[in-house]
């Protein structure tokens, strides 16, 4: 199959071949790496292993702290400002795409939000250029890739408060001034292993400041005191995670990463301007390099696209719900070769249809 689904979504045949070698005999060990200890030798080195093949991959020194957490993206738009933001500050925000726009809706339980821009306007389809970022706010959140929308930051805001990002959708496709950011954060289903465990990433001078009581499970102080061992961690997407950081090491690093997500965008964007059928929805210049939205002329061609994909083995390219319309993953285990018969495919199609 070409697996071009959003998330979970195609992981290296090589991690998945040691991972379930693991589930099976860890490390020869006559044991499943879901029958030990979080607490062993064993999986305190795999998670050990991860955290700091992060900070190698990112180039982050010791002011940073890697934590492996549960609860998804999702919660860290709760998690961020519980930790960061008292109630009669503000925190100013990106509104982005459908993943920003349910940070904010967060952010507003624990302090005030300022919007410091917004592309609501035209349904999301670009990347504003201007912000306006308040110097008093304690920090400023953007995604820098909308997995639904297709848009992505091909620059990094200079706002002059800590820089927060959501970087579910794009972490480890591109090389990028990770020591510029005071807290990313990555489920881990799209470049960085399995579902289930998202990746923290944070620079410890920004905590200790708010004076709420935070529960204990949601504390990143704790987490960082028990080295993401606070309680039992998802271990298998852990272990999953861990894989995919080692293959990522091995191929060459976020360098090739990058060579690898532009040649692969290169090929199915210079492909899709050639069409008359099929056309993209977003502004060019802030196409995301993971995630390709299009459309067909009508609803009809549409379902005739989506079938003949079906047909050809060729699956994830219908849009997200929220938005419809078509959407391709292209995450960094796609090979070039995948989007290559895709792209033959909708040459096809469009001359048929055209
Ligand atoms: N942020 C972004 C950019 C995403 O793409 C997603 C999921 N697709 C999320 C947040 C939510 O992640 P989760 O399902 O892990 O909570």
């Amino acid at each position: 199959m070409y697996n071009f689904n959003s998330g979970p979504a195609v992981l290296p045949a090589e991690v998945l071949q040691e991972a379930s070698e693991g589930i099976i005999n860890f490390n020869n060990l006559g044991l499943s790496i879901l029958e030990i200890g979080h607490r062993t030798e064993w999986f305190v080195n795999v998670l050990e292993e991860a955290r700091s093949l992060i900070k190698e991959l990112m180039q982050l020194n010791d002011d940073y702290e890697v934590l492996y957490l549960h609860g998804g993206a999702t919660t860290q738009f709760m998690q961020v400002p519980i930790n960061l933001l008292n109630e009669d500050e503000i925190a100013s925000y990106c509104d982005n795409g459908i993943w920003g726009s349910k940070a904010i809706k967060e952010a507003k339980l624990f302090g005030n939000v300022h919007v410091a821009c917004s592309s609501k306007d035209r349904e999301h389809t670009y990347i504003p250029k201007e912000l306006s970022v308040p110097q008093h706010s304690i920090y400023l959140h953007y995604t820098t890739n909308n997995t639904v929308e297709g848009t992505q930051w091909h620059f990094i805001p200079e706002a002059g408060v800590p820089l927060i990002a959501d970087m579910s959708s794009d972490i480890f496709s591109r090389e990028t001034s990770f020591n510029k950011y005071s807290l990313i954060y990555a489920g881990a289903q799209k470049n960085a292993g399995a579902a289930g465990v998202t990746i923290i990433v944070i620079k410890k001078d920004i905590l200790g400041k708010v004076t709420r009581n935070i529960p204990s499970i949601l504390n990143y102080q704790n987490h960082i005191d028990a080295k993401s061992l606070l309680n039992t961690p998802p271990v298998f997407a852990i272990y999953v995670s861990m894989l995919t950081l080692r293959w990522i090491k091995k191929e060459g690093g976020l360098s090739v990463m990058e060579k690898r997500t532009n040649e692969r965008a290169n090929l199915f964007y210079e492909t899709l301007d050639t069409l008359n059928i099929l056309e993209g929805k977003v502004d060019k210049q802030d196409r995301s390099l993971m995630n390709a939205t299009f459309l067909a002329k009508n609803i009809e061609l549409e379902k005739l696209f989506l079938d003949e994909c079906k047909q050809n083995g060729i699956v994830g390219v219908k849009g997200h719900r929220s938005v419809g319309g078509l959407r391709i993953s292209m995450y960094n285990a796609m090979p070039l070769s995948s989007v290559q018969v895709l792209c033959d495919l909708m040459k096809e199609f469009d001359k048929k249809h055209s």
